[in-house]
């Protein structure tokens, strides 16, 4: 690995970066590939690779079961990946930190373990219009069961939460908010600890859907102050079907098991079963170990790299792409916020999303289209799609120059 990328004059060494990167030298449809999908899923560096590699070849057993030197191994590589998950994360203990398959399963597991049993009929879940379908459906399902009702905080044309609005909603019949850190769509960085102040006057918990912040943003539950926060591994670098729920430990220590199975048992009896303390409580039967081996050296990759150096990297690559793009005839971007991540969102009069998205693809520049599983905010925007940019700091100003110039020939291609 090439730690401290940045060369002699302090300026951040992309090359350095791409380098540990293998799969951002190849090529697509004979062009070089401009991999600007990385709000979907990251490219991992050689670090996690070979991490998850070394584990199945040196150390591969199963997790908290066997006494014999493998099975010791591999119990203390997936612990210590919750020991860097909360050292990322600043969380006050690494028992608040329960090990999901991704932020889908740590918002379900909170739907229904926390809420579902607390919910009574006409209880509200407050969420906002520019959720993932990971923060709304779960609710929804809930509040089916429970007769409970879904109540929306809404945006601006820019894409930026009204904080006005939310904290008005914030009635005494709402038992939950839910909201993202940074919109998948907009990019769109949400003032958490301002919400979080809100809802705690109001003894509210406050979920948040870490997902597209942890890759980008320094995240610490100690400044945040909310109550739950949820992100995935594979848009940080690490392996897929990775992930995290950090829960205050009261929350956790009076939540009932979600699945049942091994691992997450004191005693089982025919007559009763008494249950494991948090977080192994919530992490019934064999996890994904090599991913989590490989989410920590993901970790370490990047904060090895550092983030506030990504953070200024990546806004620097908003600015140069945001500017280029604004400069194109008829291209309208949806998510303008003051703080926003290197996300764009954005159409062409006359284009198709999908038909932009394709040919750019013949260009070699990964993007999707679509409604990004986010239908409530499409339908906010009135568009069933839109093709959305998302950098990350391995891609480079060269590469923005280059997107650009490729939306140029597509659109006059479609025009
Ligand atoms: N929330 C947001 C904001 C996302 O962008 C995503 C993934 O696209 C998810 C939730 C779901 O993450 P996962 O599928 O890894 O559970």
């Amino acid at each position: 690995m090439n730690a401290m990328p940045h060369d002699r004059t302090g300026r951040f060494d992309v090359e350095r970066v791409r380098a540990d990167f293998p799969l951002l030298a190849r090529k697509v449809h004979d062009k070089p590939l401009i991999y600007f999908d990385n709000a979907n899923t990251t490219q991992k560096p050689l670090v996690v690779i070979e991490a998850v590699d070394r584990f199945y070849r040196e150390s591969n057993a199963n997790v908290a079961r066997a006494v014999h030197q493998l099975g010791e191994e591999a119990t203390a590589a997936y612990e210590a990946t919750r020991d860097k998950l909360a050292r990322f994360i600043n969380a006050p203990s690494r028992n608040e930190i329960v090990l999901t398959s991704g932020t889908t399963q740590a918002i379900n597991l909170v739907a229904y373990s926390y809420a579902l049993p607390r919910l009574k009929p006409d209880d509200e879940i407050l969420v906002t219009t520019m959720e993932h379908h990971a923060n709304i459906v779960p609710w929804q399902l809930v509040c089916e069961r429970t007769g409970a009702k879904l109540k929306i905080a809404p945006i601006s044309e820019r894409g930026e939460l009204i904080v006005e609005r939310f904290i008005d909603l914030l009635t005494p019949s709402v038992k939950l908010a839910a909201v993202a850190h940074v919109s998948n769509v907009l990019g769109t960085i949400n003032p958490i600890a301002e919400l979080a102040r809100a809802t705690r006057r109001r003894g509210i918990p406050l979920l948040v859907d870490g997902s597209q912040a942890a890759p980008h943003l320094p995240i610490d539950m100690r400044a945040l102050g909310c109550d739950f926060y949820a992100l995935t591994g594979h848009k940080l670098y690490g392996p897929t079907g990775t992930g995290a729920l950090w829960a205050r430990k009261e929350l956790l220590r009076d939540m009932p098991p979600f699945f049942g199975g091994g691992e997450m048992i004191r005693e089982v009896r025919f007559e009763k079963t008494t249950f494991a303390d948090p977080p192994h409580r919530f992490e019934a039967g064999t996890p994904n170990i090599a991913g989590f081996v490989g989410l920590g050296a993901a970790i370490d990759y990047v904060e090895s790299v550092g983030r506030d150096r990504i953070g200024t990297y990546e806004h620097a690559l908003l600015d140069h792409a945001t500017h280029a793009l604004k400069a194109i005839p008829g291209l309208r971007i949806f998510g303008e916020a003051g703080h926003k991540t290197a996300v764009i969102s954005f159409l062409i009069e006359g284009a198709h999303a999908h038909d932009l998205a394709t040919l750019l693809d013949y260009e070699g520049v990964a993007v999707r289209s679509g409604h990004h599983c986010a239908h409530p905010l499409m339908q906010f925007y009135g568009v069933p799609a839109t093709v959305r940019a998302s950098l990350a700091f391995y891609n480079t100003h060269d590469e923005v120059d280059r997107f650009v110039e490729a939306i140029q020939k597509v659109r006059k291609l479609l025009a």
